[in-house]
């Protein structure tokens, strides 16, 4: 069977071919699949037999909403159901320059950073480009919203997913289907090994953000095991370094408050020192406290002296404004919730 939603223009031609039909088809074909009809009997200007022939050799599933959740600040999350049973969550964001949808890359995540409650039953598989694109396109059909801008920084890591990710970067700007450009797109990442590299040989226009959390390899390895994996907070910083060489394009450091873990004083310093000669933005993101975890969000005050220390070092920083506290919009809450019953 073919996996229709994930194929290129191109690859739709082939298969066209290869089934007999004229070209002028093939583009027919490619305009429905790239808008994300939700089936082959919504294809209302080809022939029925032909929309039989496809739906005999193809597959091509609409995601199903399984939950929908409104905060009052207008976030919106979506829990949708795969063809395999499986469920990831998006969310969308209503932001002044525009609406940002949130994305998984993953079902589940083999991370295993402590905080997060999308790694906590592992991995179950990695998602297709077709459904990558769907979460995109259908979270605004059910939103009616414009999406303008994409992140992808919901469950799974999308360096683990390398290749199927960048398939749907690619197909995700095309004008017949999302439209959404490279520079209106996030890729947030632990930073695997290979992975930054590898990323940075496809040289896109896309924003990198890294996610950091941590100044030191001490506290980076007890949060993240991947620190081990990957060389440490120092080596990660390098590899961040090379790859705004190579892109031209400035990087984004995610770094999160946990409550006298990676808030004090001297980690402010540390970080500072970290990054002085790099010119990367930090991205100061108050800790969501999840279900069994002993993490605690810093209060706001030393949200603030935080920030003021790096700013007296000369650090680019912002606070990350909260959306959807109300409604479990941190990665992956409510599908673990649903999964625990
Ligand atoms: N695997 C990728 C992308 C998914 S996680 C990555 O690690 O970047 C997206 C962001 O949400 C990461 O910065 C992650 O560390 C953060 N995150 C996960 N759990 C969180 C929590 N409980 N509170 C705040 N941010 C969290």
């Amino acid at each position: 069977m073919y996996d229709i939603r994930s194929m290129e223009r191109s690859e739709i031609a082939e298969l066209m071919a290869k089934l007999g039909e004229p070209k002028f088809r093939a583009e027919q074909v490619w305009r429905w699949t790239a808008a994300a009809v939700g089936g082959f009997d919504e294809m209302t200007n080809l022939p029925k037999n032909l929309r039989e022939k496809l739906a005999e050799c193809c597959e091509l599933h609409r995601p199903e909403m399984l939950a929908e959740q409104k905060s009052s600040d207008g976030t919106i999350k979506y829990l949708w159901g795969l063809a395999d049973g499986s469920a990831v969550e998006s969310v969308v964001m209503q932001y002044h320059h525009g609406n940002t949808v949130c994305i998984s890359t993953q079902v589940g995540c083999r991370m295993g950073c402590a905080f997060c409650a999308s790694t906590r039953g592992g991995k179950l598989r990695d998602l297709t480009p077709g459904e990558m694109l769907d979460e995109v396109q259908w979270s605004s059909k059910a939103s009616g919203l414009d999406i303008s801008n994409i992140v992808l920084m919901g469950i799974g890591e999308p360096l683990d997913n390398f290749d199927n990710v960048m398939k749907f970067l690619r197909m995700v700007g095309s004008p017949e289907g999302a439209g959404i450009g490279m520079r209106h797109i996030s890729l947030s990442t632990c930073g695997p090994e290979g992975g930054i590299e590898r990323l940075a040989e496809e040289d896109l226009q896309l924003t990198l953000s890294v996610s950091l959390h941590a100044s030191d390899d001490e506290t980076r390895s007890r949060l993240m095991p991947i620190n081990r994996a990957s060389g440490g907070v120092k080596r990660l910083i390098e590899r961040c370094n090379a790859y705004r060489k190579a892109t031209g394009r400035r990087v984004s450091y995610e770094y999160l408050l946990a409550s006298g873990i990676t808030d004090t004083d001297e980690k402010a310093e540390l970080l500072a020192k970290l990054l002085s000669g790099s010119d990367g933005h930090v991205n100061l993101i108050p800790l969501n406290h999840v279900d069994g975890s002993p993490l605690e969000p810093s209060d706001p005050e030393r949200v603030q002296r935080f920030k003021a220390i790096l700013e007296s070092r000369g650090v680019n920083v912002t606070v990350r404004r909260r959306m959807g506290a109300d409604i479990d919009a941190a990665c992956g809450q409510l599908r673990s919730k649903r999964q625990n019953g």
